[in-house]
């Protein structure tokens, strides 16, 4: 019999998605010569990070996000030059449509934010955005803000330009290779067991999207995420969704648009989310049964409201359905950092669905924390440890998630 010699490696990160494959691309840039491996049981980026709408957007009201995607720009504009190709970024800016009190508010403040970081913003009068953007009804609409420099992305081409740059400076990018567990030794993380046998490193990160808290679990941590079903519909094209007009987000229907070569992708948050437990939930996403009527029920309950901004909601064709998971949490942040409790250990998880806009960050967080550097960004609202102890697996906790989704009014 041949023993096999167990592999080791400075960092392991289980999970190929755009997290998993930006940690790598960060760490194989500020760390040559350091030892990486990346762990993908299916496609690289063929679960969360393949389905987004993938709205970049920089300017929110939670403003601890806003630095980690300027970094997303950032490394789109780093990696273009190192692959000598263009990502094809779509930069048709953002419109805030505000048509409450309460959202006026919310966009007079956004505005705020988009001017500390010195990031282009206006307010557009009626007319200008009714030859802007020819599907939006506006008459009931109070205030619109426009900031041209948010773009949206292919999302397979971002994880897939991580990866490849990733490649290029050394990572080991595995595809087909399936981690059972965690490898712990005392509160210490080692490594993890695989379908191809054992692989020892000195950190450990999760970043296996909605199937993170299996393996937090592992290390007897309850992952405060939960896998929340978002969806969208791509319509028939048609003239009045030109190919640059802009995204918009519409606070007061609870809906996001953008445009989709020449039709109109839009996705809403339904009354009621679907959320369900991290076991449940096959290894292949495309088995999954997200929705039995494509979405239409949901989509029904909510389309008057809807149609007083997009009345032409009522009769177009709906030419594609999209559905995945992002995870949740109560609080609508990211819930991502040093795993407490276990030493080398990482989750760089609960994406709250921003997961394309923030990936930047997140990948520079990661590769700096695991080589042993300060995190140069504020992670002190995604603490793990903020809402105490949580069975990630139990009703209660699912529904929390569920309903943060539910509530969501910004983009
Ligand atoms: C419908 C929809 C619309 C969205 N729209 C936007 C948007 O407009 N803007 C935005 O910023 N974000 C958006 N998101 C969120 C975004 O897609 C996610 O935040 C992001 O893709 C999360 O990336 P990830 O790497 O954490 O997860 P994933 O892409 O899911 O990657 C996790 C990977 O881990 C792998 N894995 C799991 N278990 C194992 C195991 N045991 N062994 C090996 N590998 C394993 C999986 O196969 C998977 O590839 C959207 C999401 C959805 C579903």
């Amino acid at each position: 019999m041949v023993t096999q010699l167990a592999e080791k490696a400075d960092a392991v990160i289980i999970g190929g998605g755009v997290f998993g494959c930006a940690i790598a691309y960060y760490y194989t840039k500020n760390n040559p010569g350091k030892k990486i491996i990346v762990l993908e049981r299916n496609e690289i980026c063929n679960s969360a990070t393949s389905r987004a709408a993938a709205l970049v957007t920089r300017i929110r009201s939670k403003k601890h996000f806003v630095p980690l995607s300027y970094e997303t720009y950032h490394a789109i504009a780093e990696m273009e030059k190192q692959l000598g190709e263009s990502m094809d970024m779509k930069k048709v800016g953002v419109l805030h449509v505000a048509a409450s009190e309460s959202s006026v508010a919310a966009l007079d403040e956004l505005m705020n934010v988009a001017s500390a970081f010195n990031e282009p913003a206006e307010y557009l009068s009626q007319e200008t955005v009714r030859n802007k953007v020819p599907w939006l009804k506006t008459d009931e609409v109070l205030k619109f803000g426009f900031m041209p420099g948010e773009s949206y992305c292919d999302p397979y081409l971002l994880g897939t330009f991580f990866e490849r740059c990733a490649k290029m400076q050394g990572a080991d990018i595995r595809q087909g290779i399936e981690v059972n567990e965690l490898l712990i030794e005392e509160d210490n993380a080692v490594g993890v067991s695989t379908n191809a046998g054992n692989i020892f490193a000195d950190s450990v990160v999760i970043a296996a999207g909605a199937w993170s808290p299996i393996f937090a679990a592992q290390a007897c941590v309850g992952l405060p995420m939960a896998p929340v079903r978002s969806q969208y519909w791509i319509t028939e094209r048609n003239d009045i969704f030109p190919v640059d007009s802009s995204i918009v987000l519409l606070p007061d229907a609870q809906a996001y648009a953008r445009p989709e070569g020449g039709a109109l992708l839009f996705g809403i948050r339904e009354k009621k989310s679907m959320s369900v437990s991290p076991k449940e939930i096959p290894a292949d996403i495309s088995d999954f049964p997200f929705s039995n009527d494509k979405g239409i029920s949901d989509l029904s309950e909510v389309i008057d409201n809807l149609a007083r901004f997009f009345p032409a909601v009522y009769d177009i064709g709906l030419k594609f359905y999209i559905a995945g998971f992002s995870g949740y949490t109560p609080d609508n942040n990211l819930s991502m950092g040093i795993v407490p409790g276990i030493k080398n250990l990482y989750a760089a998880t609960g994406c709250a669905g921003a997961g394309i806009s923030v990936a930047g960050g997140v990948g520079l967080a990661f590769a700096e924390m695991i080589a042993g550097k300060p995190n140069p960004f504020d992670f002190t609202e995604f603490d793990i440890s903020r809402f105490g102890n949580v069975d990630p697996f139990g009703k209660e906790w699912l529904e929390k998630c569920a309903l943060a989704r539910s509530q969501k009014r910004s983009g």
